[in-house]
Parts: structure tokens; sequence; C-alpha cells
């Protein structure tokens, strides 16, 4: 075979002229670009080779060996994979095949910047070595072909390309750059390196480069290195390095990975010292093929409740690192996990506004998101060691030693985990409407009844007393002020527990849960108290009579304060405090309004209702006082202290309430 001379397809060449006017600001990924070609041909030849191992022709340790000329300002990739035939140079490197890519071109516009930013969510591919040369000369051999049957593609990156048969006695593929005059810096040891280890250290194969050492170079500046040595420069020596780290952990089968090698990545990637809480490790298959490598720190980063600065999981393409903190392979609540997505659906090139909308993307989002779940859920399961069963005769101990001494290390972690991020898997209930109740599970209270801070909703509902048909709960500032609120006064001389929500993002997100398991929530500082059934007939009786006795009361109160008070009723759930604030049931709480205006946002301007107890001494002593105004507004002004508030006008109040003292 003569050479001959071939169009490129028309989109190639439209493809081409675009890669090498927009992606020089980005130049480096090239070689990213090439070294994964180069590792894909290797996958290729250790497939077809099960079926045929002649293809190995006695060399089966596969590799990618990067060299370069600084005289000849080339800088070669080589590999010993499958190769091509000159069918498949033509094919392959004159043509797209790929569908995406095709649509992707003929979407361009012509016009330079719009079509710039479209091209960083395909993968440009091979023809990104037009970015550094200006010329790419390819040499080829397919593995199991003749020694003569080797071919050479050239081109220039325009509207052509040659082919010609070779002699190519290795098996495998060279690609060679031959650098343009702003790309000199490329045929360089360091620069080369640097990119490798930047984006190819876990590329499963050794990437080998020749070592360099320096000719009669006298170290001058010990602390410049590239500066400090004099000519002569860097020579080769003939041996080669392996300059990646040539291992992906996740690409490994779980069972050759032992737990510290598990904890040793999660440190190098955290950048933790510690070891994490969890791991979930899985190869992912069906339409969406992935592999996770999911990891629960054990400790909160400062920045924890920061929402813009989020995400942990880096991305890879086949091995290949594509990007940090990927932040669209999990929803925003679970931005502590850690650990790397490894996808083989997704073009290498592919952008963070392409993630955003990429089909794979949500699919592999949605797995993630189960698995971290699961995660916490086994954590949750194992928190508590299992309580010792009392020996039974005849019945020996079936526990081994092992699963006692994983009981005790697995003991207390989601404790650990809950203390650092529950408060973050509390945005989940707003954020994850699909996943609304498994998150609602996994959350963790400190309740009225309890010492303990570790009330789940299941544990709540457990202990609910007969005719109780709601899960009371109040939100409060701190721990002492929702357990001393006056809301709380009937509930506790009832015993019925109410668990205490003192996370600022609580009322936010218990918004979003109407009920647990079928139970409704209800807040004990919203609404009129409605104890239902667990209110006696005597004490509803009771209740009605004293309401009707106290309306003219309630009309006078509601005068007083009708700038301040939306309503003023009757209520049966103090029993000690003299009266106390609620909100209309749907209403934001006052303690919200009061956070939402401390952070400078908009809050409705809501009244609140008193609820005053009328059996109180001091709501008894307004009947008929001379100082019923007065009374009137410092009833209101103490219910809003005692729930964290304060008065509205508090040189007011006080002078109010020292007039009284008087
Ligand atoms: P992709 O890798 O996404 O298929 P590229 O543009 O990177 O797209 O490469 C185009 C094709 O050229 C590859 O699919 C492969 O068939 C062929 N090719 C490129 N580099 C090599 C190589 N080093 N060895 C064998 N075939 C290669
Ligand atoms: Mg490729």
């Amino acid at each position: 075979m003569t050479k001959q001379t071939l169009s490129f397809q028309a989109e190639v060449a439209q493809l081409l002229h675009l890669v090498t006017h927009s992606l020089y600001s980005n130049k480096e990924i090239f070689l990213r670009e090439l070294i994964s070609n180069a590792s894909d041909a290797c996958d290729k030849l250790r497939f077809e080779a099960i079926n045929d191992g002649g293809l190995y022709e006695n060399d089966s340790e596969l590799k990618v060996k990067v060299t370069f000329d600084k005289d000849a300002k080339t800088l070669t990739i080589t590999d010993n994979g499958i190769g091509m035939s000159t069918q498949e140079a033509i094919d392959h490197l004159g043509t797209i095949a790929k569908s995406g890519t095709k649509d992707f071109v003929s979407k361009l516009s012509g016009d330079q910047k719009a079509d710039s930013q479209l091209i960083g969510q395909f993968g440009v591919g091979f023809y990104s070595g037009f970015i550094v040369a200006d010329k790419i000369t390819v040499e080829s051999r397919r593995a199991g072909m003749k020694v003569e049957e080797g071919v050479r593609w050239i081109s220039g990156g325009a509207g052509n390309f040659e082919v010609e048969a070779i002699t190519r006695p290795e098996r495998g593929t060279s690609v060679i750059l031959h650098l343009n005059d702003d790309a000199q810096d490329y045929a360089s040891a360091w620069k080369v390196k640097g990119i490798i280890n930047k984006y190819s250290d876990h590329i499963s194969l050794p990437i080998l480069m020749e070592k360099e050492e320096w000719k009669d170079g006298e170290l001058i500046n010990p602390s410049d290195e590239q500066g400090g040595r004099q000519p002569g420069g860097m020579v080769k020596t003939g041996e080669w390095e392996t300059v990646n780290k040539a291992n992906a952990i996740w690409a490994r089968a779980k069972k050759d990975i032992s737990q510290d090698e598990y904890n040793e990545f999660y440190k190098q990637i955290s950048h933790d010292f510690e070891a994490p809480l969890a791991h979930t490790h899985n190869r992912v298959e069906g339409s969406t093929e992935y592999t996770q490598l999911l990891y629960i720190p054990g400790k909160a980063p400062m920045d924890l409740y920061n929402r813009e600065k989020s995400a942990g999981v880096k991305l890879y393409v086949k091995r290949v690192f594509i990007m940090d903190d990927a932040e669209a392979l999990l929803p925003t609540y679970l931005r502590f996990v850690k650990g790397v997505v490894d996808s083989s659906d997704l073009p290498l090139n592919v952008s963070r506004e392409l993630l955003q909308e990429s089909r794979d993307v949500k699919a592999i989002r949605e797995g993630c998101t189960k698995r971290v779940l699961g995660m916490l859920e086994d954590l949750a399961k194992n928190d508590k060691l299992p309580e010792a069963a009392a020996p039974t005769e005849g019945v020996t101990d079936v526990v081994s030693a092992q699963d006692k001494a994983e009981a005790q290390a697995n003991a207390g972690k989601y404790t650990k985990f809950y203390n650092e991020f529950g408060a973050v898997l509390k945005e989940g209930l707003g954020e994850d409407y699909a996943n609304k109740d498994r998150i609602a599970k996994l959350l963790r209270f400190a309740s009225s009844t309890t010492d303990t801070a570790s009330v789940s909703f299941a544990d709540y509902k457990a202990r609910m007393k007969e005719g109780q048909e709601a899960i009371y709960f109040i939100t409060a500032d701190n721990a002492a002020a929702a357990k001393n609120s006056p809301q709380l006064e009937v509930f506790k001389k009832k015993g019925i527990e109410v668990l205490l929500m003192t996370d600022r993002v609580d009322e936010w997100a218990l918004n979003y849960l109407q009920d647990f398991d079928g139970t409704p929530l209800q807040s004990v500082a919203k609404g009129a108290v409605d104890l239902g059934k667990l209110q006696d007939e005597a004490e509803k009786k009771a209740a009605e009579e004293a309401a009707e006795t106290f309306k003219p009361m309630l009309a006078m109160l509601k005068e007083a304060l009708k700038d301040k008070a939306e309503d003023v009723r009757v209520t049966t759930r103090l029993v000690d405090s003299p009266a106390c604030l609620v909100v209309q049931d749907h209403g934001m709480s006052t303690q919200l309004a009061r956070m939402l205006k401390q952070a400078g946002q908009a809050a409705p301007d809501m009244k609140p209702v008193l609820e005053v107890n009328a059996e109180h001494p001091l709501v008894k002593k307004l009947d008929g006082s001379v100082h019923f105004n007065d009374l009137a507004h410092i009833l209101f002004d103490q219910a809003l202290l005692a729930e964290g508030g304060l008065p509205a006008d508090p040189a007011a109040y006080v002078k109010r309430v020292n007039a009284l003292l008087v």
C-alpha cells in the first residue's frame, strides 16, 4: 500500500477548528485524553485476550510510556494496548463515530464564543492533541496482525490526513505530538509529571517516564532545583520509572482491600487525620454504570454550614480524574460525605453545567444518596450495644468473640455522627422529598422526659400515652429554654413526652414533615392546645366554664393589647405560668421570625396570640384592678421574655414593673 491522502469527515474538521481555537486556556487536558485512550486500548486488549491469549505476543505487562525530545520538539505517548489496523486508523481518527459528539457538532452555530462554551460539555478526545501540536503522527499495529501491517497516520489538523503502511515490531500505538511554538514547555519532565499526577494518578496502568539526571550541573542554589543547575542540563539515564500511583483503589475487588487501605485512601482525599466512621464501596451495573466509594467522616469541617462550599466527592471517568467537589453527585444535605465516583458513561471533558443536566448523573445521585442513607441506617442500628441476653439453659452462646468485638467497635458511632452532622441531615427533609421518611427515621432529639438527646420518632411513638394522637414538639433557642417553656406545663403535668428541638434548622425542616409513620407532628406552641382524648371530661367542662366567665375580661385584654396581640384567649395548657404566646396554626413561630430578622431577612410581621391561665393569681388580680392596663402589658411582655424574646419597648416594660413594685 502506498501513501494515501484522505479528508476528514466534515464534522471532524469543524470540531478540530473549534478545539484548537477555544481550548487554549485549558491546554493540559490533551495529556489526560491521550493517556486515557492508551488506557482504554489496554483495557480492550485485556478483554480480547480473554479468548485469545496469543494477542499478548509474550508481552502481557500493559503500560504507557511518555517520552519527549526537546530538540525534535516532540512529546510521545506510547502504549502496548490493542493498536489499530489501517482501516481502524482511518475510521477512528478520521470520523466521529460517537452519536453524542455528532449531535454536538450539529448544534454548533459558528459563533465562536457560544461554541466554545458548548465544547466544554463534550469529550474532545484524540483531537485535543492539536491544542499543543501543529502536527500529529500516529504509528500503530493491531495486536495479532503481522509486523508489516503497521500503519502511520499523519495530520496537520486541517482538512485532511495521510495514511501509509509501515513495519512496526511492537504492538500498540504511539501518538507523536509535534509541539507548536506555544507548547514547548510540555517537552519537560516536571511539567508532564505534574499533569500526570493531577489527572492520571489513579489510572490503573503504570505510566512510565525515563529517569533524568543533571549532567555536570553544580547545585548553585539548593532551594531552586530548576534554576540552580548549570549547563549540561538534564540527561536521560536509560532507566524507567513509574510516575503515577497506578492504583485506583475503588476499581479493585472489595475482598482484596483491607480496612487500613480504605482508611488510608480516605485520609488522602479528605486531608483528615482521623479514620472515617464508615464507608460504602459498590460497583453499580445497569443502564448507568459507575463505581462509588463513599465515606462518612468522624468530624465536621469548619465550614459545614456553608451550603455554598459543598460536596466532597471527586468525579472520575474511567479512572481519569475529572473534578473535585462534584456537587451534582450528591444532594446538598449530604455535603459531609467524602469519596469518589467513577463513571464509565460520562464524557471525559464533562463540565459542571452538563453534570447538572445529565440523566446519568441523576441516576448516580439517586444511587449515592441511597447508599449514604443505608450507611447511616447501619450506623444507627449498631449504635447501642445489644443487651446481653440472659443465658438460657441448654443453649450455647452463638455470638462469636469477633461479632462482639465488631459490635463494640461500632457502638456510639451514630451518636458521634449525629452530634457532628445531625443538623445538616435535617435539611434533607426539605430538600429530598423522595427520601423524607428514611431521613425522618434517622433524626434524634432531646425530650422533656429523658436526659439523653437521642430520642427517635420511633422511640417516641413507642412511649406514647394511651389516647395520645400526635407527636408533640417544641422549638426553642436552646435546651434550657425549651425545657422550661410555659407551653410545656400541661404536658409535664400529664406526663406526656415532648420533643425539644433546639437546632436552628429544626423549625424550617419540620415544616416539611407533617407526620411520622401516620402520626401527625404537632408543635405545642402553635394553635390552640388540643389534647384530645388525653383530657378527661371534667377538665374539659371546667375549661369551658372558665372561658365563659372570663369572656368580659378577654374583651378588655384584647382592647388593651390590640397593637401587640392578634387575639387573647383562655388556655388549659398552662399550670404555673400566667400567660404564654402562641402562633396561629399555620403561622411562623415567633422564634423563627426572630431568627430571620436577626439574619437580615424579611419575616412576616405577625402578631402572636396571647393565651392566659384563668386560674393564675396574677390573672385573677386583673379583675377590677386600677392597674389593668399596665398589668395587661406586663403579662404580654413577660410571656415574650419567657420564650427568649424581648419586649418591643424594654424601657416601658421596666417602668411598668417598677411602678407596681413601688
Ligand atoms: P473516545 O476515546 O471517546 O472513543 P477519542 O477521540 O479519544 O474518543 O478516540 C477515538 C478513537 O480512536 C477511539 O475510540 C479508539 O478507537 C481510537 N484510538 C485512539 N487512541 C488509541 C490508542 N492509543 N490505541 C488504540 N486506539 C485508539
Ligand atoms: Mg478518548
